[in-house]
This record gives C-alpha cells, structure tokens and sequence, in this order.
C-alpha cells in the first residue's frame, strides 16, 4: 500500500526529499540516518520523552470544542490546544525530542537557527533544562525585530550569534549553523526545528510532532465516539505543526487534509509566503522541495505579517501531499488573518498566534456539513504578536 506516512529510506516523499549537502556534513547526517529510528524506538528513549511531554510540556493538550465558532460555520469545530504546551506552542514537542537524541549520540553541544526566535526559545529551553550548552544563529535584523525573544534566550542560557551577511535573516543564520555544524562534527547536534532539511530531519521532526494527531484521534473518539474527522486543518510555515496534526491521518483518505499558506499582500503581490503557489521545485536547506525563487534560481525573499510563516519553502511531505492531491492547500492574506484572530479572540476567548490565525481563516474558505468534525490545530498563543495586534487595532 502506498504510504503517505514514511518517506523511502533515502527521505523521498513522491519525488521531494532527500539529503543535497556538502561532501564535509555527510558524516553528521549519515550518523543521523543510521541512528535516529533504532533510537526513537527503544523503549527507554520513549518513556523519557513521553514523561517529559506530560510533566515538562503539559501534554497532552486539550482538545476542545468551540461552540460559537460551530455555530458561526454551522459544523463542529474542535480546537487542538498547542498553544497550552510550554513556552506558547508545538515547537517544544520537537526539541525535546531532538535534546534526548542528541543525550543518545553522545552530543555535548547544541546548535540551532531561528527567524523570530520561536524554536531558539524552544530549543533554548530544553537545553537549559539538560544543562547542554547552546548556541544560536539569527540574523543581525531579526536580533533587532525580536528583541524579546532574543532576551528570552539569552535568560535561558543560550549564546545568540548574529548572521550580518546577505540579508541579515533567517537564510544567512542557517547558512551559519550549516558552518559551525561543519567545523564542530564530533561534539555537536542541529535541531533543525520543522520538517525542512536533510533527510532524516523532515521524517524525525514529523514523528516527534505526530504525538499531536495521536492524541486528537483518541479525544475525538472520546467526545464523538468516531476517531476520525472530516477535516484537519492547519498553517504552514515549514510544515511541522501540519506534519504532526495530519501524520495519524495521513493514511486515512476520507480524512480532508488542509494546508494554509500565507498570502502576505495577496498570493500575486510579491509579498507572499504561498509556496504552493508560487513555488518550483528546487533544493533548499538540503533537501529537494518546492520554494520560491527566481527564473534563475534565485530564493525570493518570502512575506509575511506571521514571522513564523515567513518561509520561502516548505517540508518535503507538503511538498508530496500538494503534488499528489492528498492535501488541499489554502492561503491567507496578512488582512484575514488578522481578522481571524480578533474574531476567535471574542467568539472563544483565546488569543492565537498570527501563525495560527491563518488555519482559522481558511474554514471562511471552505463548506462543512452539520454533521463534519472538524479539527484546527492551535498551534500557538498571540502573546507574543501582542504589538502587531495592537496596531492593528488602532487603525480599525
Ligand atoms: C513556528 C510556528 C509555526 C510555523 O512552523 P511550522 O513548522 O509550519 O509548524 C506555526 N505556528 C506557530 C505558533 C509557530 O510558532
């Protein structure tokens, strides 16, 4: 049977996928490829994570059902609570994992990149939590734009390295961590923090976000005595919140798959972030996926008012699933989601991160029967997008 599940053992999805690095990280990503699934799959490991889900991140996470948003889109929608785990959203589920694998490969030191600072907090904090040490690579701009997430960090005990080439973003911090992952093979672990790179990281990243969709099947057969829903929906940046919403339900056709994309200005803007719309195939962050570039092969600098979404690609899986018609691929623009996100706050109120205010503007774009399930993976909260929502208010 074909499965939408497991890329092939050389991290295929369809035809996306793969490890296209330099000749120097071969060693690094290969130790990875041997290792990662023995690892993940001994007991112990397991045990380690799935208490540290429970103790450390709050897991699992509610699954709830938002009465007047149902009752607005005439359905029933449930809202996966992601943005009640540590630190404001699912990025943590990823990098505790990857700080228990790195404890397994004998790992001593800890590298990470980041845009808005999102998975430096996220990995930052589990490196304190290890007493591994921690070093973090971010654009000179985004260290001025993300003031506090970059305090945050540095409480927390990472060193935050800026990268002042290029454009001074999230492309020239991850050139740096490929760097220093080069000159540090040994002692060192990347965690990487979406399903984006070299093969194993969008398959590794993936079943570490797959405790999400384990637990909504087991909350839906609860609450409505069927496991499955009729839709699962949720934004795309590089894919992860997605990956692990959509993984138990991946393999199950009649379960509508939806991927929401930001449309920044409008997907023909300029400023966009819609890869699937915009997007070639191409080779970015080592593996073979769609991204945005020029006729030439240049990578477009993507737009977004989510920082989160901000990306000029997207994982391999998404990448298979748009191509293969498994998932529907939607897009929001900045304007919708940020109305998306004022209307949740008052029908429910929960404050959603802009990310996650992009899934919540895509049920406007879909039809739902009275009878549908419908689960919108709540990625994370909008305390830290305060300030954009404020301006936002002020010129309404
Ligand atoms: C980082 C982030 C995203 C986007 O990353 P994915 O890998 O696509 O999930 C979405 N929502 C929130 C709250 C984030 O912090």
């Amino acid at each position: 049977m074909e499965t939408y599940q497991q890329p092939t053992s050389q991290g295929y999805y369809g035809r996306f996928g793969g490890a296209y690095i330099p000749e120097m990280l071969h060693r690094n990503v290969e130790e990875l490829q041997r290792q990662y699934l023995e690892i993940m799959g001994d007991p112990v490991f397991q045990q380690e994570f799935r208490e540290l889900l429970a103790d450390y991140v709050g897991r699992p996470t509610p699954l709830f059902l938002a009465e007047r948003l149902s009752e607005k889109h005439r359905t029933n929608i449930y809202l996966k609570r992601e943005d009640l785990c540590h630190t404001g959203a699912h990025k943590i589920n990823n990098t505790i994992g990857q700080i228990l694998l790195a404890q397994r490969l004998g790992k001593q030191r800890i590298i990470a990149e980041t845009g808005a600072g999102q998975h430096g907090v996220a990995t930052a904090t589990v490196c304190a939590l290890k007493g591994i040490e921690c070093i973090v690579y971010m654009g000179e701009k985004d260290i001025e734009r993300q003031a506090p997430n970059v305090a945050r960090m540095k409480m927390l005990g990472a060193k935050v390295v800026p990268a002042t080439s290029g454009s001074k973003t999230l492309k020239d911090a991850t050139n740096e961590a490929i760097r220093d992952w080069i000159n540090h093979p040994n002692d060192t672990h990347y965690i990487i923090g979406s399903v984006v790179g070299p093969h194993p990281y969008p398959d590794m990243v993936a079943r570490f976000q797959s405790v999400i969709s384990e637990e909504i099947r087991k909350q839906l057969q609860q609450k409505t005595g069927r496991e499955l829903p009729t839709h699962v929906i949720a934004c795309v940046g590089g894919g992860s919140n997605a990956a692990g919403a959509f993984y138990h339900f991946l393999d199950e056709l009649e379960v509508k798959l939806v991927a929401v994309e930001a449309a920044g200005h409008g997907v023909h803007s300029g400023l966009s972030a819609a890869t699937t719309a915009l997007g070639k195939p191409g080779i970015l962050h080592g593996s073979k996926s769609l991204l945005m570039q020029t006729a030439d092969g240049q990578v477009v600098e993507p737009h977004s008012i989510s920082a989160g979404l901000d990306y000029p690609g997207i994982g391999p899986l998404h990448a298979h699933l748009f191509e293969s018609g498994r998932g529907t691929f939607l897009s929001a623009t900045d304007d919708e989601a940020l109305q998306s996100a004022f209307e949740v706050a008052r029908l429910e109120g929960i404050i959603p991160a802009l990310e996650t205010a992009h899934a919540f503007a895509a049920l406007n774009q879909l039809e739902f029967k009275p009878t549908d399930n419908v689960v919108v993976c709540l990625s994370g909260r909008g305390d830290k997008d305060l300030a954009t929502y404020m301006k936002a208010m002020d010129m309404a």
